[in-house]
């Protein structure tokens, strides 16, 4: 499948564009600075500039599939956070739509699901989250979420814990988020599903 990754420049995001690559996908990176660029095409990765605070159109042409990974981080204010984890990706679902793309895997956030029992300090955050995963099950798409725990730069362990819910908030390794999402993508039962993502024991390539 060629697939689009939003927040490819991230540090889940480069794990996903290599996983991708390792699977036979065609990954097409969207990077917001001409920088970032060569990262991508060292390894044979398709890139395309975008900026969810702008235009999108352009990256969405000849698309099997989106996954998005992006995200405003922890250093800016609920303004960002709503303009790009909430609006941005409700902007993804729209163009998604707009363009015939059917499948779409979103990364969201442990929790998101629950927003309103959150501390004060991340509750705009996972309520940010919340309308971004509500609006793409609403979408028409065939959908799947994914809510990881806190993440970590540990190495992959290629096993997890994937379920509907997941009662304690652990932790997971980026490689592993990335290797689950890309994983879904051509799971068929994954298809309007969301799970809760921690460290476990499931081996992701035994995921059906
Ligand atoms: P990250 O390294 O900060 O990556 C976020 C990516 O989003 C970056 O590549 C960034 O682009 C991109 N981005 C930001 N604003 C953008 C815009 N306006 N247009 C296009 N792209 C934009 O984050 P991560 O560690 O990979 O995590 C990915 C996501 O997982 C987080 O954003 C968060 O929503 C979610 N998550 C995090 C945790 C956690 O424990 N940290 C837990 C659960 C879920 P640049 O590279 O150009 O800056």
């Amino acid at each position: 499948m060629r697939v689009l990754v939003i927040g490819a420049n991230g540090k889940v995001g480069k794990h996903i564009v290599s996983k991708l690559k390792e699977t036979g996908h065609e990954p097409v990176a969207m990077v917001r600075d001409t920088d970032q660029v060569p990262f991508f095409e060292e390894q044979g990765a398709a890139t395309v500039l975008g900026n969810l605070e702008n235009e999108i159109d352009q990256a969405f042409y000849n698309i099997d599939a989106v996954i998005f990974a992006a995200g405003s981080g922890p250093d800016t204010g609920a303004d960002k956070t709503i303009l790009i984890d909430q609006e941005g990706a409700i902007k993804a679902v729209e163009k998604a739509k707009q363009f015939g793309v059917q499948r779409f895997v979103m990364l969201s956030s442990m929790a998101a699901d629950r927003p309103e029992s959150a501390p004060t300090g991340i509750r705009h955050y996972l309520f940010a989250k919340h309308r971004a995963d509500e609006h793409l099950k609403q979408a028409g798409l065939n959908y799947t979420i994914v809510r990881p725990g806190a993440l970590t730069n540990d190495e992959g362990t290629g096993r997890v814990t994937l379920k509907e819910h997941v009662n304690n908030f652990g932790e997971i390794s980026r490689e592993d988020v990335a290797a689950t999402i890309v994983r879904l993508l051509t799971v068929p039962g994954a298809e309007q599903k969301s799970y809760d993502l921690v460290s476990g024991d499931q081996a992701i390539e035994d995921i059906r």
